[in-house]
């Protein structure tokens, strides 16, 4: 799957634009990182306003979309040519070669048709396996915030114009080629261009027309990280015109379809391969020596032990598996960036995920108001505005509303059949409605307390803060005063603040009596924030976190606290409680309060919830305690994402394969440390999604769970896949090697081989990747993920089903003779009775330990099904058709021999079934007597 980077759309190059009205300027000329932002913004048209919708467009039309030209795709010739690169392959062009200088053109020519075949087949399954990848990656395109008229909007990165105002913020990636006309504290990774992985400064001032490309401070190049930092930019160049376009014209990226399994069965049949070479050698030059066997007689039988012994069509029903695995987690909304993980998923032992809006549904409200001397409740339904509170706020509930409304980055909407929605962060929804449930007119707050600066908020501070200056007495003239609003973590609100209201003006705050009710709050599973606010000098535009915070900025008044509902996802309980079924352990990690994450993991039902380890307490542990610590502890609260690196790290070290959620950018390094980093798909930042395996589309943790059970169903088909493939070929090989020493006739000729490899045991395979998950696959415990693939059990198996097979071949051709049948004839017997036995051993490896005679095990999957039936239409052909016994050597049997044919095909399933029922039958009394 061609990895996200910038330009994942696997589109076509942009179709050429007509004559545009409006022209960037070349870049050469432009020199945008050296010229004033004022300068910069007139050149190309637009204001710090962004351009309208309809300007938008019509540059749209113009310049065409921004994507990045794409590389070139291998071409279909290529691709096909690609089949041919195989040594089985080549063994059997040589084989039509040797055959056609001994003038048997019969044989020539099948061997040619199946070569064709077999180059078609790989060709189109393998397109289409790299067209459903390229499908989900499209799934990962990229969004940019823009302002558009003025108002903020995110639109698909795609669209971006030049002209376009572009925002930018922590974990962003930048979207395109953009001038910047303001930036706070703004930080760069520009690692994707210059290779630097330290975070650059961007200022506006304009750079030195001569700086190189990793000097331009006044930049921000498309394909580049925010690491810190705000910013808002212009985009000066889009697509192939930016600097990523430029050198990614250089750059292909070609990811194949494979995971550690699949690389390791492709080492396993070369290396198979070559010792069937070795084999087939010796065979040869034991047959035309001691055998008696004259030297093209000869060739023919080593050409079919070689055909018969490689399992030809593995690799590519492999790929096929995981390609359909892939695809059915995409269905569930578990995009896979790196395909290993769908391997890595079946085997995780620990999900570690976030609180808020995974597991929980982040629809929040606001339910209590603490102010200094009452407590309110609010009422009301979702994000509509309308509703009351419990009682009387006075100005104390108006102030605070007034502070939450404008300490506030999100927006509310009301869509036309009267629902509200949000843009933004849904907590801060919730706050615009209750401070509009407090009678606020938030456009009128905003008109008279316009925002001069901002502190972000950080996972690692907890707050946030704005400041303001107030015009609400004097609405035309110079501010009265300038106020900052704070709101955040109560701990934090609680150090920074001073004073709260008294019954007459204002009183120092009582810290222990806020701290009470904040655990009282929390205690009910309601987030908590505090809110405070500060009155500073009117001529004051500048905000510094320093200042705010060691109180050289003034002393800060505690207006209240606010506490949230956010109740649990219905589909998360039900979830934690497959997993738990499944031996996988659920820990959630939050940077949320101790007593709310306690109450959150009781209402999902997490093994323990009663031993909530915080943030604090992690810092005082060593890393040897907590290794212990983090086994037992699975509600870890007031996090940093610091703190998740170290308990991935820790968990990891206890033998655990861990999946791990994030969506900022500072979680990056704790999603690539787990072994599947999970990313949210729409609250996640671009930093997050590129380091992690997996997005999830829905941000929803029951999506987690249905990936882990893909994960493990993709595992047993593959495993199923190898199981049935080797046995067969195992089987065939034998028959072939017994009848060169014991000297008699071949019981199937190599052309046979050919057929039953290429077309049976094909057909019935790939039914193996449509297998659907076994219905015990959520109550074992997750694999151990160093346990090897072919551990004893599944070696017993595949030799106790190759000698299977070979008496039944052998037997049924000695058989066939024995009643009088002539070669010909017995060998179609041989044949058919291979591949009959073949289609009751696809029933019996279906299901691995259990049993395979149920009327879901029989009649469950159409694939199975389809391709039986299949199978018995080309045998019937095979068997009865003119033209296939002039190919095949075939003859038409009797009725009665075919029902032979089953029978025998019956007595393998049989026997295969007691074996399964004995091995339960041990496995249960050897459990019992451990227990
Ligand atoms: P979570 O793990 O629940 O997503 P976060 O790291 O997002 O936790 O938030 C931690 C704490 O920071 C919250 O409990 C809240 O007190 C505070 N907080 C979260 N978002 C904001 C915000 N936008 N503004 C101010 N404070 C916030
Ligand atoms: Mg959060």
């Amino acid at each position: 799957m061609p990895s996200p980077r910038p330009a994942p759309a696997p589109a076509p190059t942009p179709t050429p634009a007509p004559a545009p009205a409006f022209e960037p300027p070349p870049a050469s000329d432009a020199a945008w990182h050296a010229r004033p932002a004022a300068d910069a913004l007139a050149r190309l048209d637009t204001t710090d306003h962004g351009l309208d919708d309809a300007e938008a467009a019509r540059r749209l039309a113009e310049h065409g979309p921004n994507r990045l030209p794409q590389g070139k795709p291998r071409s279909a010739l290529m691709r096909l040519l690609a089949q041919f690169n195989n040594l089985l392959i080549q063994v059997l062009i040589v084989a039509a070669v040797v055959t056609a200088v001994l003038d048997h053109w019969i044989d020539t020519a099948v061997i040619l048709a199946v070569v064709v075949l077999n180059a078609v087949i790989g060709f189109v399954q393998e397109g289409r396996a790299e067209q459903a990848l390229a499908a989900i990656s499209t799934m990962l395109a990229p969004r940019a915030s823009v302002l558009r008229g003025g108002r903020r909007e995110t639109v698909a990165a795609e669209t971006l114009v030049p002209g376009d105002v572009v925002l930018l913020e922590p974990g962003d990636r930048v979207p395109a080629d953009a001038r910047l006309i303001a930036a706070r504290g703004l930080t760069i990774q520009e690692a994707a261009l210059t290779g630097e992985a330290v975070p650059v400064d961007k200022t506006v001032e304009p750079a030195d027309a001569a700086a190189a490309l990793g000097d331009r401070s006044s930049m921000a190049y498309s394909g580049t990280i925010v690491a810190s930092g705000h910013g808002r930019a212009v985009v000066v160049a889009t697509g192939g015109a930016t600097e990523l376009g430029r050198i990614s014209a250089m750059i292909s990226d070609v990811e194949t379809l494979t995971t550690p399994l699949i690389r390791q069965m492709e080492q396993f049949a070369r290396w198979l391969t070559g010792a069937i070479l070795v084999i087939a050698a010796l065979a040869y030059v034991y047959g035309v020596t001691l055998g008696g066997y004259d030297y093209a007689e000869m060739f023919m039988v080593v050409v079919g032990l070689a055909v018969a012994a490689i399992p030809e069509g593995l690799p590519a029903i492999l790929t096929v598996t995981l390609a359909i695995g892939v695809r059915r987690m995409a269905s569930r909304n578990a995009i896979i960036r790196r395909l290993p993980a769908v391997e890595t998923l079946g085997s995780v032992s620990i999900i570690c995920s976030d609180k808020t809006g995974t597991l929980t549904r982040n629809e929040m409200m606001v339910r209590t108001v603490a102010l200094p001397n009452a407590t309110l409740v609010a009422d009301g339904v979702g994000y509509d505005p309308h509703g009351v509170f419990s009682g009387e706020g006075g100005e104390a509930l108006q102030d605070l509303a007034r502070a939450v409304a404008l300490c506030n980055d999100a927006t509310l909407r009301r869509s036309d059949d009267d629902n509200w929605t949000v843009e933004g962060d849904p907590m801060e929804g919730a706050l615009l409605a209750a401070a509009m449930k407090a009678g606020l007119d938030l456009d009128h707050e905003h008109g008279v307390m316009p925002r001069m600066d901002a502190v972000p908020f950080d996972a690692a501070h907890r707050y946030m803060a704005t400041l303001h200056h107030d015009h609400s007495s004097r609405p035309d003239d110079a501010p009265d005063d300038a106020v900052v609003f704070i709101k955040g973590a109560p701990e934090r609100l609680l150090t920074l603040c001073r004073w709260q209201r008294g019954p007459d003006g204002r009183q120092p705050v009582d810290e222990a009596a806020w701290a009470e009710r904040v655990e009282s709050m929390a205690g009910q599973g309601q987030r908590v924030l505090g809110v405070g606010r500060l009155i500073v000098p009117a001529e004051t535009t500048f905000l510094s976190q320093e200042a705010l915070e060691d109180g050289s900025a003034g002393e800060v008044e505690l207006l209240g606290l606010v506490g949230l509902i956010d109740p649990p996802r219905e589909e998360a309980i039900v979830s934690v409680a497959e997993c738990r079924a499944a031996g996988v352990r659920v820990k959630m990690i939050t940077g949320d309060h101790g007593a709310t994450a306690r109450a959150i993991g009781e209402q999902l039902g997490l093994a323990n919830s009663r031993d909530v380890l915080t943030g604090p307490d992690l810092e005082k542990i060593d890393d040897a305690t907590l290794v212990t610590r983090a086994a037992e502890v699975d509600v870890f609260a007031r996090t940093s994402p610091q703190q998740k690196l170290r308990l991935v790290t820790a968990l990891q070290a206890n033998g655990q394969v861990v999946a791990m959620t994030g969506d900022g950018v500072n979680d990056a390094p704790a999603l690539k440390r787990a072994d599947v980093g999970v990313a949210m798909g729409k609250g996640g930042t671009e930093a997050a999604k590129e380091a992690s395996e997996m997005v999830l589309a829905d941000d929803n943790f029951a999506s987690i769970a249905s990936a882990v059970r893909e994960g493990r169903t993709v595992y047993d088909n593959l495993k199923k896949a190898i199981l049935f493939l080797l046995p067969v070929n195992g089987g065939e090989s034998l028959a072939i090697l017994a009848a060169i020493i014991l000297g008699t006739t071949l019981p199937i000729t190599p052309l046979q081989i050919l057929w039953v490899n290429m077309v049976s045991s094909v057909a019935l395979a790939m039914a193996l990747a449509f297998e659907p998950t076994e219905p015990d696959v959520m109550n074992r415990p997750p694999r151990r993920a160093n346990e090897p693939l072919l551990n004893v059990f599944l070696g017993w198996r595949i030799l106790l089903v190759s000698l299977l097979f070979v008496a039944g071949v052998f037997g049924m051709f000695q058989w066939a003779l024995w009643i009088g049948l002539d070669v010909p004839e017995a060998r179609t017997m041989a044949v058919n009775t291979l591949v009959g036995m073949e289609v009751f051993y696809l029933f019996s490896v279906r299901y691995l330990n259990a049993p395979s005679l149920t009327l879901r095990g029989v009649v469950g999957t159409p694939a199975v099904l389809i391709a039986v039936g299949l199978v018995f239409v080309f045998q019937l052909i095979f068997t009865y058709a003119p033209f296939m016994g002039t190919l095949f050597d075939t003859r038409p049997l009797d009725f009665g021999h075919g029902m032979v044919i089953v029978a025998v095909g019956v007595v393998l399933f049989v026997v295969l079934e007691i074996e399964k029922a004995v091995r339960r039958a041990v496995t249960a009394r050897r459990a019992q007597g451990r227990s």
